[in-house]
C-alpha cells in the first residue's frame, strides 16, 4: 500500500477545522494543520497540529520540503493576507500544489445601510459622521487607527486587544458563534449607533449584520484584501476534492 500523502492546512478558521476532519478520516492522507499561535486556547483540528510561524516564505518552502508535503490548503481567514502571500511564494519555490479555501464574502441585502471601505483607517475617518457609540468587531489587532477618535467603543475580540485603544471603550472578550437575539440585545443594551466589521463572510459571525439591519444601523464594512493568484475554492467539499485530485 502507498504511504499516505502529506497535506498541510494553513488554518485558524472553522473551514480549516472542518477540512482537517474530512481529510483525517481518509487513510490516503496524513493531515497536518498549522496555527499561528495567536489564540491561547485554540480550537484544535483533527489530525496533527503544529503551532507558530514558518519565518516567511523561504522558511515555509523549507518546511514543506523537509516534511515531504504534497499539497497545501491555505484555509486561513480572508484577512490573513501575509500568510496567504507567503503560501503562494513558498509553494511556488518548493514546487508544491496550493489550494486556497476562501469562504464567500457577505453581500448587502435590502434594508442594509452598508458603507464599504478599503481599510481600518478609512473606517475610522468615516465614523464621526455616523454616530458616537460604535460597536467595533474587527478583532484584537489593528485598532490603533480608532484610538484617537473622541467616540465611545464597544470592542469585541477573542483575545485581549493589542496596541493603543480608544480612551472611552468597553472590552468584551467573546468567541462566536453569535445569535441574532444576542446581537440584537447587545446593540440595544449599549445604544450602538454604528457597527464596524471586516467582510469575513461565513455564518458564525453574521448575526450582527441581521441585527444591524433590523435596527436600521449603519455598518462600516471593511473590504477584503486582494489575494495573489492561486486555485481558489469556496467550500470544504470542493477543497477536499481538489486535494484528492492532487494526492490521487
Ligand atoms: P497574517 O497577518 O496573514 O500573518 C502574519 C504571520 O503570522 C505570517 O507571516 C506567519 O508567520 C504567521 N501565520 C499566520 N497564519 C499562520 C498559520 N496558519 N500557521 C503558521 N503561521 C501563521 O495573519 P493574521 O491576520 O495575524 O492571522 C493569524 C491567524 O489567525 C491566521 O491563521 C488566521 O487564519 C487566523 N485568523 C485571522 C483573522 C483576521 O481577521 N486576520 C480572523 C480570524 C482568524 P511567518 O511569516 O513566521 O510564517
Amino acid at each position: 500500500m502507498e504511504p499516505p500523502a502529506n497535506v498541510l492546512i494553513l488554518g485558524g478558521t472553522a473551514e480549516a477545522r472542518e477540512l482537517a476532519a474530512v481529510l483525517d478520516a481518509d487513510p490516503a492522507v496524513r493531515v497536518i494543520s498549522s496555527l499561528a499561535g495567536r489564540v491561547r486556547q485554540p480550537l484544535r483540528p483533527a489530525g496533527e497540529v503544529r503551532i507558530g510561524g514558518f519565518d516567511g516564505p523561504v522558511g515555509l518552502a523549507g518546511w514543506l520540503a523537509e516534511h515531504s508535503i504534497t499539497a497545501v490548503v491555505d484555509a486561513t481567514h480572508p484577512f490573513a493576507a501575509v500568510i496567504s502571500a507567503n503560501a503562494v511564494a513558498g509553494c511556488r519555490d518548493a514546487g508544491v500544489a496550493l489550494i486556497r479555501l476562501a469562504r464567500p464574502g457577505w453581500q448587502p441585502a435590502p434594508g442594509d445601510d452598508w458603507h464599504p471601505v478599503e481599510s481600518g483607517a478609512a473606517a475610522a475617518r468615516l465614523l464621526p459622521g455616523l454616530g458616537t457609540r460604535i460597536f467595533l468587531s474587527t478583532g484584537s489587532y489593528q485598532l490603533a487607527e480608532f484610538a484617537p477618535l473622541p467616540l465611545w467603543f464597544l470592542l469585541r475580540s477573542i483575545e485581549p486587544p493589542h496596541g493603543p485603544l480608544p480612551e472611552r471603550c468597553q472590552l468584551l472578550l467573546s468567541r462566536g458563534p453569535f445569535t441574532l437575539a444576542g446581537e440584537r440585545e447587545l446593540l440595544r443594551e449599549h445604544r450602538i449607533d454604528a457597527l464596524v466589521t471586516k467582510n469575513s463572510g461565513g455564518p458564525l459571525t453574521s448575526a450582527k449584520l441581521l441585527a444591524a439591519r433590523e435596527l436600521r444601523l449603519p455598518v462600516v464594512m471593511i473590504s477584503r484584501p486582494v489575494n495573489p493568484d492561486s486555485v481558489e475554492v469556496s467550500d470544504v467539499e470542493a477543497a477536499a476534492s481538489a486535494v484528492r485530485a492532487i494526492t490521487g
